[in-house]
């Protein structure tokens, strides 16, 4: 299975994609953490992306296709993956097609930006895994300290009230219309993501038709 999770920064798409990576059995790939994790190795293309990251900016679709395809190489991906930021405009959905990639589902998880806003200054990353957290509604088990991985967890930089509203508006403008896009396709899975994490993630399964 393929899948894509679209919504606003902080709708949480990384919450969602880590449990239904488990339960689906098939890997997440997060763009934004490819591109933390390319800041963080320190090279020339990682300070780049770390310039345009750390304003809320968008990295070129180049950039992070070619990040995109390499990661769909490993063996891991053979039996589907689960996508988590990436198509993000209309040009990186025709890349999707162009690499002949059929998608069987756009999960789309809606919160309102009030919220999201609220949230996003509660969330927490892991620096090593990339696994997210939230410091009220999706706690780790010990304060500051991984589940998965047991390193210290992080904010992100990109998670200033400031920048968060210039991701918000980058996201109505360049994102959402590939809702409609989505809808048109038949692809569209709309689920309200501002219920708690286990109704969200049950309302995603019966979108899929996934029984447990
Ligand atoms: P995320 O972890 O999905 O919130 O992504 C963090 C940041 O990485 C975004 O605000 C963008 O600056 C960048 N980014 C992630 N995915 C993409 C993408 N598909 N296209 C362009 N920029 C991206």
């Amino acid at each position: 299975m393929i899948l894509t999770l679209l919504g606003a920064p902080g709708a949480g798409k990384g919450t969602m994609a880590r449990l239904l990576s488990k339960i689906l059995q098939i890997p997440t790939i997060s763009t934004g953490a490819l591109l933390r994790d390319e800041i963080e190795s320190g090279s020339e293309l990682g300070k780049e992306i770390d310039s345009l990251i750390s304003k809320g900016n968008f990295v070129s679709d180049d950039m992070v296709s070619s990040l995109l395809v390499k990661r769909l190489q490993d063996a891991d991906c053979q039996n589907g993956y689960i996508l988590d930021g990436y198509p993000r405009n209309e040009s990186q959905a025709e890349k999707l097609s162009q690499l002949g990639i059929h998608l069987d589902k756009a999960v789309l998880l809606t919160v309102a930006d009030e919220e999201i806003i609220a949230r996003l200054a509660g969330r927490r990353e892991c620096p090593h895994c990339r696994a997210t957290y939230h410091i009220q509604h999706n706690p780790s088990q010990v304060d500051g300290v991984c589940d998965e991985c047991g390193a210290t967890l992080q904010i992100r930089a990109d998670d200033a009230p400031e920048i968060i509203r210039k991701r918000l508006e980058i996201y109505h403008k360049q994102t959402e219309p590939l809702i409609q896009h989505f809808r048109q396709n038949n692809l569209l899975a709309a689920v309200q993501g501002a219920k708690s994490v286990d109704d969200t993630v049950a309302s995603v399964l019966q979108a899929l038709g996934v029984t447990l």
